[in-house]
């Protein structure tokens, strides 16, 4: 559901029966699917109750069927390209705006057959997003390490933020903070109307600052979806793109429908300024992880080197290209 970008409403009531359900003994979850006494569980409704009953019942569930009839890629042309990314460096879980807890973010990105996933939850600033502050920044690490030595080592929830580029071009973060920190993306999520030279001003101070490693959705429109539609911001593209090609800055390639950013012509200038790009989910529930369909796509259409790609690079290349200018 969340691939297709159900209603939140419809996939949170799922997600609440699940709640639910999970810690419940099975024999009780049988007693109460045989007498259709689900329904008087906390958060459990006739559409949730029906799947559960099926389930029980060992019948696979109709909705899951048609559900399933769309899996396979999102978006053709680029299957080749994602078969080689091995992570996703920009994904946000309930600790900032997302849907779920890391855990299951975490989860979910092995499921996909990522080897790393950054988690990037806000920065203080955006408030309407639940932004981090430094404090509860260092309490989700301490989280994010207990993930990982859970896990194992297989898979590893790297150390992340969406860090927003304030006014002036710094970062809303404290730069200790921001030093323990695997991967950094910067975004613009403020006055994207600002005139075309402090806009460029702001976003090459942002990329020359050395803990910044991705600069996210460039243009911050939106082309499409329910929060309407939004024109790009302006800025001199090849100055920014110079300056990230300079610093070894990755360009973040949105995977988000609503998002294609940058814009075609933008990302081919990218591509001839030299560029490193990232091709990232911005994943705000975990079924958007699949969302680099669409990124991978478009990489394609653009003709971009796997290798400039720095998501088809293992972990440790990874590593140390984002800690290289600290
Ligand atoms: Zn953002
Ligand atoms: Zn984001």
């Amino acid at each position: 559901m969340e691939r297709q970008r159900e209603e939140t409403r419809r996939i949170e009531a799922f997600r609440n029966a699940a709640r639910t359900i999970l810690p419940l003994p099975e024999d009780e979850v049988r007693r109460r699917a045989e007498a259709g006494t689900l329904t008087e569980l906390p958060g459990i409704g006739p559409s949730t109750a029906s799947v559960i009953t099926d389930a029980c019942n060992g019948v696979v569930p109709d909705r899951l069927v048609r559900l399933e009839k769309t899996s396979g890629p999102l978006a053709h042309g680029g299957e080749q390209l994602r078969s080689l990314l091995r992570g996703d460096l920009h994904s946000h879980s309930d600790w900032s705006d997302g849907g779920s807890p890391l855990e299951e973010m975490a989860m979910t990105a092995m499921e996909v057959g990522h080897d790393y996933l950054v988690l990037t939850d806000h920065s203080p600033r955006l408030r309407v997003a639940h932004g981090l502050s430094a404090e509860r920044l260092a309490r989700q690490l301490g989280v994010v390490e207990a993930v990982n030595e859970h896990l194992g080592g297989s898979f590893t929830l790297l150390k992340g933020i969406e860090v927003d580029i304030l006014d002036d071009g710094s970062l809303d973060q404290t730069p200790e903070m921001l030093g323990r920190l695997d991967v950094r993306v910067a975004s613009v999520h403020s006055k994207l109307k600002m005139d075309e030279a402090p806009m460029t001003r702001r976003m090459v101070a942002a990329v020359r600052n050395p803990h910044t490693n991705v600069l996210g959705h460039c243009t911050g429109r939106l082309v499409t979806g329910n929060r309407g539609t939004r024109p790009p911001s302006r800025f001199d593209a090849r100055a920014v793109f110079t300056a990230c090609a300079e610093e070894g800055v990755a360009v973040e390639i949105n995977s988000r429908p609503e998002r294609r950013d940058p814009p075609s012509r933008l990302l081919e200038l990218a591509r001839d300024l030299g560029c490193l790009f990232s091709i990232d989910s911005d994943a705000h529930a975990p079924g958007q992880l699949d969302m680099l369909d669409h990124g991978a796509a478009r990489a394609t259409e653009a003709g971009i080197d796997p290798d400039r790609i720095v998501n088809t690079w293992e972990r440790d290349r990874l590593l140390e290209w984002a800690s290289a200018r600290l």
